[in-house]
């Protein structure tokens, strides 16, 4: 299993793969979930679960992972099916919440350059809270890769 310490973007989530590394497991595969996420499982399908991010981006309002069930690592192991079941989840989320606005993202690849902290492949469903018209407006911060 490979993380990257480095592309964590808190203290506590830092103090969350020093665990990983100490017990051995995945955050995103079933035990760790159990053992580390913690956080409950808000919808399930055959291939993925649905969960809040333990450390969301700041601004965010809220933010979602869709996490495969087996410890996929490469975009090419999703299969067709399966994208058609990360649309289903999406629209849940989408719907369920509601979330009027928003954006979605995968990172995949090489974790040095994708900025992922974890070679679990995981989309992360987020919206902000505040409006382009809002005076002291910032973006939501989230590294897709690097320049
Ligand atoms: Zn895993």
């Amino acid at each position: 299993m490979k993380n990257l310490k480095s592309n964590s973007r808190t203290k506590e989530q830092l103090e969350r793969m020093e665990i990983v590394e100490k017990l051995n497991v995945c955050p995103f595969c079933e035990e760790g979930l159990e053992k580390i996420h913690k956080l409950p499982i808000e919808k399930e399908t055959i291939n993925f679960f649905v969960t809040k991010n333990a450390f969301p981006y700041e601004g965010t309002s809220h933010h979602y992972l869709i996490i495969p069930k087996k410890h996929i690592r490469e975009v090419l192991e999703i299969s067709p099916k399966m994208w058609a079941e990360i649309g289903e989840l999406f629209n849940w989320i989408v719907e369920s919440i509601p979330m009027k606005f928003g954006g979605v993202f995968l990172r995949f690849g090489d974790l040095h350059r994708s900025a992922a902290s974890l070679e679990h492949l995981h989309f992360q469903i987020l919206s902000g809270t505040k409006s382009d018209k809002d005076k002291d407006k910032k973006s939501v911060k989230a590294t897709l890769g690097y320049k």
